[in-house]
Protein backbone atom coordinates (compact mmCIF):
# COMPACT_ATOMS: atom_id res chain seq x y z
CA UNK A 1 0.00 0.00 0.00
CA UNK A 2 1.83 3.34 -0.52
CA UNK A 3 2.18 5.83 2.26
CA UNK A 4 1.24 9.14 1.70
CA UNK A 5 2.20 12.11 3.81
CA UNK A 6 -0.93 13.90 6.45
CA UNK A 7 0.80 16.90 5.24
CA UNK A 8 -1.04 18.83 2.66
CA UNK A 9 1.16 21.07 0.35
CA UNK A 10 0.92 25.04 0.90
CA UNK A 11 2.57 27.00 -1.06
CA UNK A 12 5.40 29.93 -0.22
CA UNK A 13 3.58 32.63 -0.05
CA UNK A 14 1.17 30.85 2.94
CA UNK A 15 4.08 29.33 4.53
CA UNK A 16 5.91 32.48 4.69
CA UNK A 17 2.90 34.29 6.06
CA UNK A 18 2.53 31.36 8.79
CA UNK A 19 5.73 31.86 9.87
CA UNK A 20 5.83 35.69 10.13
CA UNK A 21 2.96 35.53 12.07
CA UNK A 22 4.59 33.83 14.90
CA UNK A 23 7.91 35.29 14.63
CA UNK A 24 6.94 39.32 15.62
CA UNK A 25 10.11 41.18 16.52
CA UNK A 26 11.88 40.77 19.34
CA UNK A 27 12.57 43.23 22.32
CA UNK A 28 15.26 45.41 22.49
CA UNK A 29 18.50 46.00 24.34
CA UNK A 30 21.29 49.54 24.00
CA UNK A 31 24.35 48.68 22.81
CA UNK A 32 27.51 51.04 22.41
CA UNK A 33 27.86 52.09 19.25
CA UNK A 34 31.09 49.93 18.44
CA UNK A 35 28.89 47.17 18.71
CA UNK A 36 26.35 48.68 16.42
CA UNK A 37 27.39 47.36 12.95
CA UNK A 38 24.74 45.83 10.86
CA UNK A 39 22.08 45.78 14.09
CA UNK A 40 18.50 47.38 13.51
CA UNK A 41 17.47 50.42 15.22
CA UNK A 42 14.50 49.33 17.26
CA UNK A 43 13.65 53.38 18.44
CA UNK A 44 13.05 56.73 16.25
CA UNK A 45 16.51 59.31 16.90
CA UNK A 46 15.33 62.79 17.35
CA UNK A 47 18.83 64.94 16.88
CA UNK A 48 18.98 66.39 20.74
CA UNK A 49 21.09 69.36 19.43
CA UNK A 50 21.52 71.45 15.96
CA UNK A 51 24.37 70.66 13.78
CA UNK A 52 26.84 72.13 13.49
CA UNK A 53 25.78 73.47 17.39
CA UNK A 54 27.43 76.90 16.30
CA UNK A 55 28.24 79.18 13.70
CA UNK A 56 31.40 77.56 12.05
CA UNK A 57 34.19 78.70 9.92
CA UNK A 58 33.82 76.18 6.09
CA UNK A 59 37.31 77.21 5.47
CA UNK A 60 40.35 78.86 6.66
CA UNK A 61 41.11 82.14 6.41
CA UNK A 62 39.96 85.57 8.42
CA UNK A 63 36.19 86.25 10.13
CA UNK A 64 35.16 89.76 8.65
CA UNK A 65 32.54 92.06 8.61
CA UNK A 66 31.26 92.07 4.63
CA UNK A 67 30.10 95.20 4.43
CA UNK A 68 33.28 96.48 5.41
CA UNK A 69 35.24 98.64 2.98
CA UNK A 70 38.46 98.94 4.46
CA UNK A 71 40.95 96.97 2.56
CA UNK A 72 43.87 96.99 5.08
CA UNK A 73 42.25 95.68 8.37
CA UNK A 74 43.94 94.86 11.67
CA UNK A 75 44.27 91.34 13.25
CA UNK A 76 43.38 91.34 16.62
CA UNK A 77 43.67 87.37 17.88
CA UNK A 78 42.91 83.51 16.40
CA UNK A 79 40.33 81.45 16.99
CA UNK A 80 41.03 78.19 16.21
CA UNK A 81 38.90 74.33 16.11
CA UNK A 82 37.82 74.23 19.52
CA UNK A 83 39.56 76.96 20.98
CA UNK A 84 36.97 80.07 21.78
CA UNK A 85 39.10 83.75 22.64
CA UNK A 86 36.89 86.62 23.90
CA UNK A 87 37.40 88.20 20.88
CA UNK A 88 34.83 90.62 18.86
CA UNK A 89 35.29 91.84 15.13
CA UNK A 90 34.74 94.99 14.55
CA UNK A 91 35.17 97.28 11.02
CA UNK A 92 38.62 97.78 10.30
CA UNK A 93 39.89 94.59 12.09
CA UNK A 94 39.53 90.45 11.54
CA UNK A 95 39.98 87.41 13.90
CA UNK A 96 42.06 84.61 11.99
CA UNK A 97 39.92 81.49 11.70
CA UNK A 98 40.78 77.59 10.90
CA UNK A 99 38.14 75.08 9.72
CA UNK A 100 35.21 73.97 12.06
CA UNK A 101 36.57 77.34 14.74
CA UNK A 102 33.15 78.93 15.84
CA UNK A 103 32.50 82.35 13.99
CA UNK A 104 33.48 85.36 16.47
CA UNK A 105 30.80 87.27 17.14
CA UNK A 106 30.68 90.80 14.99
CA UNK A 107 31.84 88.63 12.07
CA UNK A 108 29.41 87.89 9.53
CA UNK A 109 31.72 86.11 6.79
CA UNK A 110 35.04 84.01 6.02
CA UNK A 111 37.56 85.12 3.77
CA UNK A 112 39.56 82.58 1.96
CA UNK A 113 43.18 82.65 3.47
CA UNK A 114 43.61 82.77 -0.54
CA UNK A 115 42.75 86.10 -1.35
CA UNK A 116 44.85 87.82 1.51
CA UNK A 117 48.20 88.72 2.64
CA UNK A 118 49.03 88.93 6.25
CA UNK A 119 51.82 91.05 7.51
CA UNK A 120 52.85 92.48 10.46
CA UNK A 121 49.41 92.09 12.22
CA UNK A 122 47.43 93.59 9.41
CA UNK A 123 45.85 91.54 6.59
CA UNK A 124 45.46 92.97 3.03
CA UNK A 125 42.17 92.24 1.59
CA UNK A 126 41.87 91.42 -2.25
CA UNK A 127 38.62 90.44 -3.35
CA UNK A 128 35.08 91.68 -1.79
CA UNK A 129 32.81 88.68 0.49
CA UNK A 130 29.06 88.43 0.59
CA UNK A 131 27.26 88.29 3.87
CA UNK A 132 27.50 84.48 5.20
CA UNK A 133 30.15 83.32 2.71
CA UNK A 134 31.95 80.41 4.41
CA UNK A 135 29.84 79.95 7.36
CA UNK A 136 27.85 76.89 8.30
CA UNK A 137 25.12 78.29 9.99
CA UNK A 138 23.52 76.54 13.21
CA UNK A 139 21.53 73.58 12.20
CA UNK A 140 22.50 73.54 8.67
CA UNK A 141 23.09 70.38 8.49
CA UNK A 142 20.79 68.57 11.18
CA UNK A 143 17.83 70.99 12.92
CA UNK A 144 17.11 70.37 16.63
CA UNK A 145 14.66 67.89 17.08
CA UNK A 146 14.78 66.52 13.69
CA UNK A 147 14.51 62.62 13.09
CA UNK A 148 17.50 61.39 11.78
CA UNK A 149 17.55 57.71 12.05
CA UNK A 150 14.04 56.11 11.41
CA UNK A 151 13.45 52.60 13.50
CA UNK A 152 13.77 49.49 11.16
CA UNK A 153 17.02 50.83 9.77
CA UNK A 154 20.39 48.69 9.16
CA UNK A 155 23.14 51.07 10.97
CA UNK A 156 25.78 50.99 8.88
CA UNK A 157 29.39 53.42 8.95
CA UNK A 158 27.26 56.45 7.91
CA UNK A 159 24.10 55.69 10.18
CA UNK A 160 26.88 55.12 13.41
CA UNK A 161 28.58 58.23 12.69
CA UNK A 162 25.64 60.29 12.57
CA UNK A 163 24.97 58.68 15.72
CA UNK A 164 28.16 60.14 17.20
CA UNK A 165 27.51 63.44 15.83
CA UNK A 166 24.65 63.93 17.35
CA UNK A 167 25.71 62.87 20.96
CA UNK A 168 24.38 59.51 21.51
CA UNK A 169 27.41 56.90 23.37
CA UNK A 170 24.91 53.99 23.02
CA UNK A 171 21.73 53.10 20.30
CA UNK A 172 18.41 51.22 21.03
CA UNK A 173 18.60 48.67 18.84
CA UNK A 174 16.45 44.99 18.25
CA UNK A 175 17.46 41.92 20.37
CA UNK A 176 19.44 39.12 17.95
CA UNK A 177 17.58 35.93 18.21
CA UNK A 178 19.96 32.62 19.73
CA UNK A 179 19.33 29.82 17.26
CA UNK A 180 19.65 26.57 18.71
CA UNK A 181 20.68 23.99 15.75
CA UNK A 182 20.90 20.71 15.79
CA UNK A 183 21.94 18.14 12.81
CA UNK A 184 20.35 14.87 12.66
CA UNK A 185 21.39 11.49 11.76
CA UNK A 186 22.65 8.04 12.80
CA UNK A 187 25.23 8.45 9.76
CA UNK A 188 26.28 12.11 11.06
CA UNK A 189 30.09 11.83 11.70
CA UNK A 190 31.80 15.35 12.73
CA UNK A 191 34.36 16.79 10.43
CA UNK A 192 37.84 15.57 11.79
CA UNK A 193 36.82 12.13 12.76
CA UNK A 194 37.40 8.73 10.65
CA UNK A 195 34.37 7.80 8.65
CA UNK A 196 33.08 4.28 9.13
CA UNK A 197 31.21 2.45 6.93
CA UNK A 198 28.13 3.88 5.78
CA UNK A 199 28.69 7.49 7.45
CA UNK A 200 29.12 10.94 6.14
CA UNK A 201 30.32 14.49 7.68
CA UNK A 202 27.61 16.77 9.02
CA UNK A 203 27.61 19.60 6.82
CA UNK A 204 24.40 21.34 7.61
CA UNK A 205 25.50 22.27 11.36
CA UNK A 206 28.35 24.17 9.89
CA UNK A 207 26.48 25.66 7.18
CA UNK A 208 23.29 26.93 9.00
CA UNK A 209 25.78 28.27 11.87
CA UNK A 210 27.13 30.58 9.14
CA UNK A 211 24.10 31.63 7.56
CA UNK A 212 22.13 32.56 11.10
CA UNK A 213 25.57 34.93 11.38
CA UNK A 214 25.18 36.65 8.57
CA UNK A 215 21.53 36.94 8.90
CA UNK A 216 22.02 38.94 12.32
CA UNK A 217 21.25 35.55 14.49
CA UNK A 218 23.38 33.83 17.07
CA UNK A 219 23.88 30.40 16.58
CA UNK A 220 24.26 27.91 19.40
CA UNK A 221 25.78 24.14 17.81
CA UNK A 222 23.95 21.70 19.62
CA UNK A 223 26.38 18.26 18.17
CA UNK A 224 24.13 15.44 16.27
CA UNK A 225 21.10 13.83 17.24
CA UNK A 226 20.82 10.06 16.26
CA UNK A 227 17.55 9.43 15.04
CA UNK A 228 16.33 8.20 18.19
CA UNK A 229 13.09 9.19 19.91
CA UNK A 230 15.25 10.19 23.31
CA UNK A 231 17.95 12.55 21.34
CA UNK A 232 15.44 15.00 19.77
CA UNK A 233 13.57 14.76 22.77
CA UNK A 234 17.17 16.18 25.04
CA UNK A 235 17.68 18.42 21.81
CA UNK A 236 14.14 20.20 22.48
CA UNK A 237 14.67 19.93 26.17
CA UNK A 238 17.81 21.89 26.54
CA UNK A 239 17.53 24.28 23.70
CA UNK A 240 14.11 25.52 24.60
CA UNK A 241 15.77 26.95 28.11
CA UNK A 242 17.86 30.20 26.25
CA UNK A 243 16.67 30.21 22.68
CA UNK A 244 14.21 32.20 20.76
CA UNK A 245 14.52 29.97 17.72
CA UNK A 246 15.06 25.88 17.28
CA UNK A 247 16.23 24.95 13.99
CA UNK A 248 17.24 20.90 12.90
CA UNK A 249 17.98 19.64 9.63
CA UNK A 250 17.65 16.01 8.51
CA UNK A 251 14.20 13.39 9.89
CA UNK A 252 11.41 15.49 8.62
CA UNK A 253 10.60 13.25 4.88
CA UNK A 254 8.97 9.59 4.89
CA UNK A 255 11.37 6.86 6.30
CA UNK A 256 11.16 5.42 9.32
CA UNK A 257 13.42 6.99 11.36
CA UNK A 258 12.08 10.52 10.41
CA UNK A 259 10.74 11.09 13.59
CA UNK A 260 10.77 15.04 14.33
CA UNK A 261 7.65 15.84 12.45
CA UNK A 262 5.55 13.57 15.02
CA UNK A 263 7.62 13.88 17.84
CA UNK A 264 6.84 18.33 17.19
CA UNK A 265 3.24 17.69 16.77
CA UNK A 266 3.16 15.84 20.44
CA UNK A 267 5.20 18.63 22.20
CA UNK A 268 3.86 21.53 20.00
CA UNK A 269 1.89 22.81 16.89
CA UNK A 270 3.00 21.90 13.14
CA UNK A 271 1.75 24.55 11.36
CA UNK A 272 2.97 22.68 7.91
CA UNK A 273 4.90 19.94 7.12
CA UNK A 274 5.49 20.13 3.27
CA UNK A 275 5.68 22.72 0.94
CA UNK A 276 5.15 23.05 -2.97
CA UNK A 277 9.08 24.16 -3.67
CA UNK A 278 11.82 22.54 -4.93
CA UNK A 279 14.25 21.33 -3.21
CA UNK A 280 13.15 21.68 0.21
CA UNK A 281 9.67 20.47 -0.16
CA UNK A 282 9.05 18.65 3.42
CA UNK A 283 10.60 22.10 5.13
CA UNK A 284 8.37 21.63 8.71
CA UNK A 285 7.43 24.65 10.78
CA UNK A 286 5.86 24.12 14.52
CA UNK A 287 5.79 26.51 17.44
CA UNK A 288 6.79 24.52 20.92
CA UNK A 289 6.18 26.77 24.13
CA UNK A 290 5.72 29.73 21.63
CA UNK A 291 8.95 29.37 20.00
CA UNK A 292 9.19 29.09 16.18
CA UNK A 293 10.55 25.63 15.15
CA UNK A 294 12.24 25.01 11.71
CA UNK A 295 13.01 21.64 10.53
CA UNK A 296 14.58 21.91 7.46
CA UNK A 297 15.41 18.60 5.00
CA UNK A 298 18.80 17.37 5.43
CA UNK A 299 20.12 17.59 2.29
CA UNK A 300 22.25 19.88 2.63
CA UNK A 301 21.28 22.19 -0.44
CA UNK A 302 17.81 21.60 0.72
CA UNK A 303 18.47 22.95 3.89
CA UNK A 304 20.25 26.07 2.63
CA UNK A 305 17.88 26.72 -0.13
CA UNK A 306 14.50 26.37 2.39
CA UNK A 307 16.91 28.57 5.25
CA UNK A 308 16.97 31.52 2.36
CA UNK A 309 13.22 30.90 1.44
CA UNK A 310 12.04 30.86 5.58
CA UNK A 311 14.52 30.76 8.30
CA UNK A 312 16.37 34.04 7.21
CA UNK A 313 12.95 35.76 6.61
CA UNK A 314 12.39 34.95 9.91
CA UNK A 315 15.49 35.96 11.67
CA UNK A 316 15.62 39.53 9.84
CA UNK A 317 11.64 40.28 10.57
CA UNK A 318 12.43 38.88 14.63
CA UNK A 319 14.76 42.19 14.46
CA UNK A 320 12.72 44.41 13.49
CA UNK A 321 13.98 44.98 9.64
CA UNK A 322 11.94 46.23 7.31
CA UNK A 323 13.49 44.72 4.36
CA UNK A 324 13.26 40.83 5.22
CA UNK A 325 12.64 39.88 1.83
CA UNK A 326 15.74 39.66 -0.58
CA UNK A 327 15.33 41.88 -3.64
CA UNK A 328 13.87 40.13 -6.63
CA UNK A 329 15.21 41.38 -10.16
CA UNK A 330 14.35 40.47 -13.66
CA UNK A 331 17.39 38.28 -15.30
CA UNK A 332 18.16 37.32 -18.44
CA UNK A 333 18.90 33.45 -18.84
CA UNK A 334 22.13 32.50 -20.40
CA UNK A 335 21.14 29.20 -21.95
CA UNK A 336 18.48 26.54 -21.96
CA UNK A 337 17.32 25.56 -18.56
CA UNK A 338 15.20 22.44 -17.66
CA UNK A 339 13.00 22.74 -14.22
CA UNK A 340 10.14 21.03 -12.55
CA UNK A 341 6.93 21.89 -14.34
CA UNK A 342 4.92 21.19 -11.18
CA UNK A 343 6.74 23.05 -8.29
CA UNK A 344 8.11 26.19 -7.76
CA UNK A 345 12.37 25.43 -8.14
CA UNK A 346 15.01 27.40 -7.20
CA UNK A 347 17.76 26.90 -9.14
CA UNK A 348 21.55 28.40 -8.41
CA UNK A 349 22.73 30.67 -10.09
CA UNK A 350 25.27 33.46 -11.34
CA UNK A 351 24.32 36.85 -12.10
CA UNK A 352 26.79 39.34 -13.59
CA UNK A 353 25.73 42.57 -14.68
CA UNK A 354 26.42 43.08 -18.89
CA UNK A 355 25.71 45.48 -20.98
CA UNK A 356 23.10 46.77 -18.77
CA UNK A 357 21.49 43.93 -18.37
CA UNK A 358 21.42 40.82 -15.44
CA UNK A 359 22.66 37.50 -17.10
CA UNK A 360 22.38 34.34 -15.48
CA UNK A 361 24.16 31.53 -15.74
CA UNK A 362 23.81 28.24 -13.78
CA UNK A 363 26.11 26.68 -11.23
CA UNK A 364 26.00 23.39 -12.90
CA UNK A 365 23.70 20.11 -11.98
CA UNK A 366 21.41 20.97 -9.14
CA UNK A 367 21.25 18.03 -6.99
CA UNK A 368 20.08 18.67 -3.81
CA UNK A 369 22.82 16.81 -2.29
CA UNK A 370 25.33 19.10 -4.10
CA UNK A 371 26.84 21.75 -2.20
CA UNK A 372 29.18 22.67 -5.22
CA UNK A 373 25.70 24.19 -6.82
CA UNK A 374 25.35 26.87 -3.93
CA UNK A 375 29.03 27.75 -4.33
CA UNK A 376 29.56 30.74 -5.79
CA UNK A 377 26.01 31.41 -6.38
CA UNK A 378 24.59 34.79 -5.41
CA UNK A 379 21.13 33.94 -6.83
CA UNK A 380 18.30 32.15 -6.44
CA UNK A 381 16.55 31.41 -9.90
CA UNK A 382 12.62 31.44 -8.86
CA UNK A 383 11.12 29.00 -11.70
CA UNK A 384 7.66 29.21 -11.79
CA UNK A 385 5.61 25.94 -12.52
CA UNK A 386 3.65 25.57 -15.94
CA UNK A 387 6.32 24.65 -18.60
CA UNK A 388 9.60 22.20 -17.51
CA UNK A 389 12.38 24.62 -19.82
CA UNK A 390 13.18 27.21 -20.46
CA UNK A 391 14.96 28.91 -23.54
CA UNK A 392 18.31 31.24 -23.38
CA UNK A 393 17.37 34.62 -23.39
CA UNK A 394 14.30 34.39 -21.16
CA UNK A 395 13.63 36.44 -18.55
CA UNK A 396 13.15 34.91 -14.91
CA UNK A 397 13.22 36.14 -11.65
CA UNK A 398 16.12 35.82 -9.65
CA UNK A 399 16.44 36.30 -5.25
CA UNK A 400 19.96 37.97 -5.45
CA UNK A 401 21.74 36.64 -2.26
CA UNK A 402 24.46 38.94 -2.93
CA UNK A 403 25.03 42.09 -5.12
CA UNK A 404 25.48 40.97 -8.95
CA UNK A 405 29.25 41.28 -10.27
CA UNK A 406 30.08 43.18 -13.37
CA UNK A 407 31.91 41.23 -16.10
P1 LIG B 1 17.01 13.19 5.65
O1 LIG B 1 16.31 14.52 5.42
O2 LIG B 1 17.35 12.98 7.08
O3 LIG B 1 16.25 12.08 5.04
O4 LIG B 1 18.39 13.29 4.88
C1 LIG B 1 18.42 13.46 3.48
C2 LIG B 1 19.83 13.31 2.98
O5 LIG B 1 20.64 14.35 3.48
C3 LIG B 1 20.50 12.02 3.39
O6 LIG B 1 21.32 11.58 2.34
C4 LIG B 1 21.36 12.42 4.57
O7 LIG B 1 22.47 11.57 4.75
C5 LIG B 1 21.78 13.81 4.20
N1 LIG B 1 22.03 14.64 5.36
C6 LIG B 1 21.18 14.77 6.41
N2 LIG B 1 21.70 15.58 7.33
C7 LIG B 1 22.91 15.98 6.85
C8 LIG B 1 23.91 16.84 7.35
N3 LIG B 1 23.79 17.43 8.53
N4 LIG B 1 25.02 17.03 6.61
C9 LIG B 1 25.16 16.41 5.41
N5 LIG B 1 24.22 15.62 4.88
C10 LIG B 1 23.10 15.38 5.59
MG1 LIG C 1 18.00 11.38 8.21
Amino acid sequence: MPVSSPYPLVTIAYALETILAHCPPLGSERVPLTAALNRVLAEDILAPMPMPPFPAAAKDGYAVIAADPTRRRRLIGEQTAGRVAALRVEPGTVVRITTGAAIPPGADAVLMVEHTTERDGWVEIETTVAPGADIRPVGQDIAAGERVLSRGTVLGPAEIGLLAAVGQATVPVYRRPRVAILSTGDELREPGEPLGPGQIYDANRFSLAAAVTLAGGVPSLFGIAADTPEALEAFLENALANHEVLLTSGGVSMGQLDLLKPMLERRGTVHFGRVIMKPGKPVTFATLEGRPVFALPGFPVSALVAFELFVRPALRHMQGDHAWQRPRVPVTLAHDLRHDPERVEYQRARVVLEGGRFIATTTGPQGSGRLLSLVGANALLELQPGSDRLPAGATVTALLLQPPTTT
